[in-house]
């Protein structure tokens, strides 16, 4: 596996790849798990080479987050993505991603408002932009993204109809399923900024998400079961809620009851200061 920092060398070596047959793209930010490398399976299994790419992208890390003390360790990722049989990883400074003077920006209504988009103003911007960006550089022929980021998924829809973007169209844009530790959790680079005390509360997260899950199928108001999740993690250890929503899975447009199906109830939640999201259909188990 060749590891490319400069675009003008990552762009003959694609040339020469894509003559063998289709090339899927895995974006990543690095600090890789079981999350990532399913995803990197899912791309091996459609695709004759697989291309994944690490970038820690500034622009869509607002002011006061965790740009700085993200984890990044490229030569473990190195390894894991060459194991994974990756045959080109994309690993571009910030500086050959936004050279001086760089002026453009992505916004894709409608999708990116609400849930993590009130949270973090600006995110969606930074990653529709990059994500552009990304599928301009490698022109992969499908692109594979995680559903545990449901609204960056629906996001990234949008926006390859929009732009009618035909590398990768928006059919070739593939959502993998969460990948989840054995208690529940959500797979996250995050995830490790976690004590030992906190990470076992975190998995007070999906379990409660569960419970409000069968509340409403059992008929619960989404205001009740929300605010009973919410309560729940607050006694489970959790500082604070961002949010508790239940939306349409596709517009992402809020849902007030979950009589109107298909529904999907998305919280993020503060631990100490780590902010975790999940998503999960409200269907049964
Ligand atoms: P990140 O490095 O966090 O930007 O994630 C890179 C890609 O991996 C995104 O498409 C994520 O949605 C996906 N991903 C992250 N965590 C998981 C997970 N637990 N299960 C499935 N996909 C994931």
């Amino acid at each position: 596996m060749q590891t490319f920092t400069r675009l003008d060398p990552l762009r003959s070596t694609l040339d020469a790849l894509r003559a063998d047959g289709p090339l899927a793209l895995v974006p990543t930010m690095g600090a890789l798990h079981e999350g990532h490398l399913t995803l990197v399976r899912a791309a091996k299994a459609r695709a004759a080479h697989v291309v994944a790419s690490i970038f820690v992208n500034p622009r869509q890390f607002g002011a006061n987050e965790d740009l700085d003390a993200y984890p990044r360790q490229l030569a473990r990722d190195q390894a894991l993505l060459e194991a994974e049989g990756v045959s080109l990883l994309w690993a571009p400074e910030a500086a050959a991603m936004y050279p001086a003077g760089y002026a453009t920006n992505i916004s894709v209504s409608g999708v990116s408002d609400g849930l993590c988009g009130a949270a973090r103003p600006g995110h969606f911007d930074g990653v529709a932009t990059v994500v552009c960006k990304l599928f301009n550089q490698v022109q992969p022929d499908l692109a594979l993204f995680g559903e545990k980021d449901w609204q960056q998924l629906a996001v990234i829809r949008r926006m390859a109809r929009d732009l009618d973007l035909t590398r990768p169209h928006v059919g070739a844009i593939v959502g993998v399923p969460t990948v989840r530790e054995a208690d529940g959790l959500a797979m996250s680079s995050r995830n490790a900024y976690l004590s030992a005390e906190q990470r076992s509360q975190a998995a007070t997260l999906p379990r409660a998400m569960k419970g409000a899950i069968a509340a409403m199928l059992d008929g619960r108001s989404v205001a009740e079961a929300t605010a009973q999740l919410v309560a729940a993690l607050t006694s489970g250890g959790f500082s604070s809620v961002d949010y508790a929503e239940v939306r349409d899975p596709d517009s992402l447009a809020a849902v007030t009851e979950p009589a109107c199906q298909p529904a999907r109830l998305f919280v993020a939640a503060r631990i100490g200061g780590t902010r975790l999201i999940d998503n999960m259909a409200i269907a049964p188990a």
